[in-house]
């Protein structure tokens, strides 16, 4: 028998949230971003459960995209980081992917490359995140390399923001209004000969001018909200996962005792302490301070002391009698992996994606 911790993934609600993303941008395609092993998900079922929803997926790079192919994923796939080598290039043209150039070195490359058929680029350009992307300034003279190579047939021009999840920061505008400026200074001769894409999950949710032809949700098809308070349309969302495990020691505790390794918890009334089998090990975080909440048979109860590797304790004093074998959910619908991300001083997304094999996944 194996520990009890595991990740329990619901495919439907996974589609539930991906139709929620196209019905507030039903004129954008849809790249369902499904890198970093869909954020922890497991990308091969969760590319499954997407293929037919989406008209592309989107990675990192190419070792994400062959562990999809090596599973029978078909769909078109974007390598967000472009090629790291000309190898890559070849390789991922092969196996149905395309590209994002960020620098003048992959530019480079792509121009002095003999490719047998011209393929579809997608240039990112810095609008001020300031991570990837060629300057602004740079943008068309680098269009106008790129529309006069023989190796590329389409460009599509995409930008990254910074602050979408900050609903009154300014920024986004800003990053707006630079980025479709320095569009109109393109050579086209109408928006049709060009795409664009911009909104990750922030902004499908809040920043509406900011759809285009392509949008790239990623946090928001797991069913965590990107933003820290409470959003119309984010609370909509339905989580993914489900992080649970079981009771498997209670024990009473006398006023005085301390609970766990440095004896940092002391109890302050005799209270009833629930030993738990999952820790850091399973990926519940360290950081997570007594008075993280846990779910017990629908019922609230804090963690007491410190995360260790394979076990939490958690103060069962003030809910109904709990008994080994109970299940305890860890985060999932009725408490979000945001809410636990916050008693650790971390996101959602940090918790998710950094999981290791050890609890296993089980698709529902
Ligand atoms: C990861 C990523 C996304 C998805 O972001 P979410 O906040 O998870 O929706 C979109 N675009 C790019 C370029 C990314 O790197």
């Amino acid at each position: 028998m194996s520990r009890p911790a595991k990740r329990i993934i619901d495919l439907t609600a996974i589609q539930a949230n991906c139709e929620l993303a196209q019905s507030l941008a039903p004129q954008s395609k849809t790249l369902a971003v499904v890198k970093a092993d869909a954020y922890g998900h497991g990308s091969v079922e969760v590319s499954k459960a997407l293929e037919d929803k989406v008209e592309m997926l989107t990675v990192s790079c190419l070792a994400e995209a062959l562990t999809l192919r090596d599973a029978g994923i078909v769909a078109p796939i974007l390598l967000l980081e472009g090629f790291f080598h000309t190898d890559d290039l070849v390789a991922g043209i092969a196996n149905n992917c395309q590209f994002v150039i960020h620098n003048s070195v992959q530019l480079e490359q792509l121009l002095n490359i003999d490719l047998p058929s011209a393929i579809k680029v997608w240039l990112k350009v810095d609008t001020g995140m300031h991570r990837l992307g060629i300057p602004v300034s740079d943008l068309r003279h680098i269009y106008q390399q790129l529309k006069a190579s023989k190796n590329v047939s389409e460009i599509v021009l995409l930008t990254h923001f910074s602050c979408a999840d900050d609903i009154s920061n300014p920024y986004t505008q800003q990053q707006l209004r630079l980025f479709k400026q320095s569009i109109d200074t393109l050579p086209i001769n109408s928006t049709a000969d060009i795409e664009i894409s911009m909104a990750n999950s922030a902004a499908i949710l809040a920043w509406p001018e900011s759809y285009f032809d392509w949008h790239r949700p990623g946090i928001m098809l797991y069913g965590l909200s990107p933003f820290l308070h409470s959003h119309k349309q984010a609370d909509k969302l339905i989580p993914v996962m489900t992080f649970q495990s079981e009771v498997i020691a209670v024990r009473q505790i006398a006023k005085g005792d301390t609970v766990g390794y440095g004896n940092t918890w002391r109890a302050e009334r005799a209270s009833i302490i629930a030993t738990v089998a999952v820790g850091y090990g399973d990926g519940y975080p360290r950081s997570a301070k007594s008075g993280t909440p846990v779910l017990i048979n629908q019922q609230r109860a804090p963690i007491v002391g410190r995360v260790s590797m394979d076990l939490i304790s958690v103060d069962i004093t003030d809910i109904t009698p709990t008994h080994i074998g109970d299940t305890v959910v860890l985060w999932g619908k009725s408490l979000s992996a945001n809410e636990v991300a916050s008693w650790a001083n971390t996101i959602g997304y940090e918790l998710v994606t950094r999981m290791p094999k050890r609890a296993p996944l089980i698709y529902q």
